[in-house]
């Protein structure tokens, strides 16, 4: 088909708007590997059309940008981005390519390639001076205060030039990213999406203790500039770097191609060994006056090449299809396939994600699927090649774990859990029950919850108020001092009332506010719970699906136990202490006619806890006539003498305005 400037000209829009989202927003919209087929194909149309290329094309220039966030830094020695390749014949052609353009003996270091946030960092009498990103390759943004937090980063070097300037590659390590993950999801916060974009998000924080609590690491894999200081070789500068106290990218000395592709498959093969992602493989001419007289193209040096490892693909049998659930509650699903060997791994399972993946593959146990593992991601089916089974697996219809119902999302595609003793969940709902907003429970945080947790101390919220300071002091980090006021401040919380209480329960849809509607509406969580879904919707602001949500919570054993056991402890299911709010205070209301969203004794009950009174009787001393349907005589006393008369929506809009 023949190919026109416009598909040139929309291609460059897109990778510049998804080099924004990678670069500039660190939260990527499709990976590495389908940006590479992009650029790929950007790369093929610019050779067939050099008159076609734009200047603010993507081949042209340094991705990224230099936010106003931070201070600018220009960087004395550009920071140069590398020229990828996809095969190891790309590799060979570049070593000939070298051998042809440098008539003296040469070699090569290959090196893995970070997937991390490049960055230069200068030292001035080899003390920490600082530190910036990337940016545009010319200017980049100021990162002095969060590198500072990072422990492997040396602040202080040893026989170190006058001034330095090193460039190196901040990541987030394997054991940091699944523990500030398993962290995130017990307090209910979106997940880190990958290593990479995390530890780039963690460097361009405003705060740097935000930065701090990352704990990001650095490795270092290039001199821009050592005053004073005249090296050979670029492996002489990781040698030397490594003296003066630096971490230095591993280095292989290759002579020829054979050596390169051969180091290129040892560093994949090894790929699970590093504690880093790594994306690739760069080989580098050796040499630092060859290097400098072969120069660079405006994007990146002609010295050398980055080897992008494919996603590697295999062929496996499903032997089984297992339930987990998370913290969170949602089921997930995953292919027991017979053993393979991919990118280094031996792989056992592959995520099926959900039930409409499943679907969509149609993919039962038995069948012979294709699984991929891109990069350090989990493993995953791509599609089925042999199928032994007509039907699709189907999720269970009630937890695993704890044999709850399981609900899907009205508004995606994940299955839930929806008990509330379910012990997948335990830690996150012990967690959000104490929360700010719930029960504020101060000191049961995470740390303290999963060290309770670890001493076989807690299994569901509730049982938070039969502890004791004594069994409490035996968890880790915990002193006799620390188990005392803890309990002291669980018992507290037994007066927060309904309002907390409820957001506490961690019901679907039911957060702070729409919890304090209903508090505002029920005098006690037996009235709450003694009401029909029907009736539930009559309130302003509860829906037809959290009025299903609520229902079907109370009508749960797992939930009628944790309220039992609440009951017994003595917590309050009362609304009246959660409302410190007096509107109504020296008011007196008379009820009339017949209500419909509220029973005379609801509606009595809510204009106390605001702090009015009721009467049977009007009078001049009557503030409010709240009339219903067929009002009687009092509408015409009331009439007469002026009173202010409302109707149910007046009435409830003076509660929740
Ligand atoms: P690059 O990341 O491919 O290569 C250059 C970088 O490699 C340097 O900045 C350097 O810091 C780093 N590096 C790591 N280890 C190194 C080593 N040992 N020696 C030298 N350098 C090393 O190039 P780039 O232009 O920064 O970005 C292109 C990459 O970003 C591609 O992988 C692409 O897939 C990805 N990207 C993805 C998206 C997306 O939407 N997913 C968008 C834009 C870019």
């Amino acid at each position: 088909m023949e190919e026109t400037k416009e598909q040139y000209d929309q291609l460059v829009e897109k990778l510049l708007a998804l080099s924004v989202a990678y670069y500039d927003n660190d939260a990527p919209l499709v990976s590495d590997f389908e940006y590479d087929r992009m650029n790929n194909e950007l790369k093929r149309l610019e050779a067939a059309h050099p008159d076609w290329v734009r200047p603010d094309s993507p081949t042209q220039h340094v991705g990224g940008h230099v936010s106003e966030a931070f201070a600018p830094v220009e960087h004395e020695v550009p920071l140069e981005s590398l020229a990828d390749v996809f095969s190891f014949e790309e590799v060979a052609g570049f070593v000939h390519r070298m051998d042809g353009a440098v008539s003296e003996a040469h070699d090569y270091v290959t090196e893995p390639k970070i997937d991390g946030l490049s960055v230069a960092v200068e030292y001035r009498d080899g003390i920490f001076y600082r530190g910036a990103t990337r940016g545009n390759g010319q200017v980049g943004e100021d990162v002095t205060e969060n590198l500072r937090t990072i422990r492997s980063l040396p602040k202080t070097l040893q026989n170190a030039p006058q001034r330095l300037i090193v460039r190196g590659e901040v990541y987030m390590s394997h054991d940091t990213f699944r523990d500030i993950n398993a962290r995130r999801e017990i307090e209910g916060q979106p997940l880190l999406a990958n290593p990479r974009n995390a530890a780039a998000g963690s460097l361009r924080q405003q705060d740097a203790k935000i930065c701090a609590q990352r704990r990001l690491d650095i490795i270092l894999f290039n001199i821009q500039l050592a005053e004073g200081v005249t090296y050979q070789s670029h492996y002489e500068t990781l040698e030397a770097m490594s003296a003066m106290g630096f971490p230095v990218v591993p280095h292989t000395l290759c002579q020829t191609p054979e050596d390169c592709t051969r180091t290129i498959e040892a560093i994949g093969e090894g790929r699970e060994t590093y504690p880093y992602d790594i994306d690739g493989a760069v080989v580098k001419l050796n040499d630092l006056a060859q290097r400098e007289a072969l120069g660079s193209t405006a994007k990146y040096p002609r010295w050398a090449v980055a080897y992008k490892y494919p996603p590697e693909k295999k062929p496996s049998r499903v032997v089984d299809i297992i339930v987990q659930v998370g913290r969170t509650g949602v089921l997930t699903p995953k292919a027991v396939i017979e053993p393979i060997r991919l990118a280094g791994t031996t792989v056992t399972n592959a995520t099926l994600h959900n039930q409409d993946f499943i679907e969509n593959l149609g993919v039962n146990v038995g069948d012979t699927v294709l699984v991929q593992k891109a990069g350090e991601i989990i493993p995953e089916v791509l599609e089925v090649t042999e199928k032994r089974s007509e039907a699709a697996f189907r999720l269970p219809e009630l937890c695993p774990v704890c044999g709850a119902p399981v609900a899907r999302d009205p508004d995606g595609a994940a299955m839930r859990c929806t008990g509330a003793e379910c012990p997948a969940q335990r830690l996150r709902n012990i967690v959000h029950f104490a929360s700010k907003e719930a029960m504020d429970i101060d000191g049961l945080g995470p740390a303290v919850a999963e060290a309770l947790d670890k001493q076989g101390l807690l299994h569901t919220p509730a049982e938070l108020y039969y502890l004791d300071a004594q069994s409490v002091a035996t968890a880790d980090r915990m002193g006799t001092k620390s188990a005392e006021n803890l309990i002291a401040n669980i018992q507290a919380s037994k007066t927060q009332g309904l309002a907390r209480l409820l957001c506490a329960f961690g019901i679907r849809q039911v957060g702070a506010k729409a919890a304090k509607v209903l508090a505002r509406h029920f005098a006690t969580l037996d009235d709450l719970m003694a009401a029909t879904a029907e009736e539930l919707t009559v309130i302003d602001d509860v829906g037809p699906v959290t009025a299903g949500y609520l229902t079907e919570w109370f009508a749960s054993p797992q939930s009628q136990h944790q309220i039992e056991l609440l009951r017994q402890a003595g917590v309050s299911f009362d609304s009246a202490e959660e409302i410190a709010d007096t509107r109504f205070a020296g008011k007196t209301f008379v009820l009339t006619g017949t209500l419909e969203r509220f029973t005379r004794s609801e509606a009595e009950a809510v204009i106390e806890r605001y702090g009015g009174k009721t009467s049977g009787s009007v009078s001049k001393k009557t503030a409010y006539v709240l009339a219903g349907e067929n009002p009687g005589s009092k509408l015409t006393k009331a009439q007469e003498l002026g009173i202010e008369i409302l109707t149910e929506e007046q009435f409830q809009a003076l509660i929740n305005p």
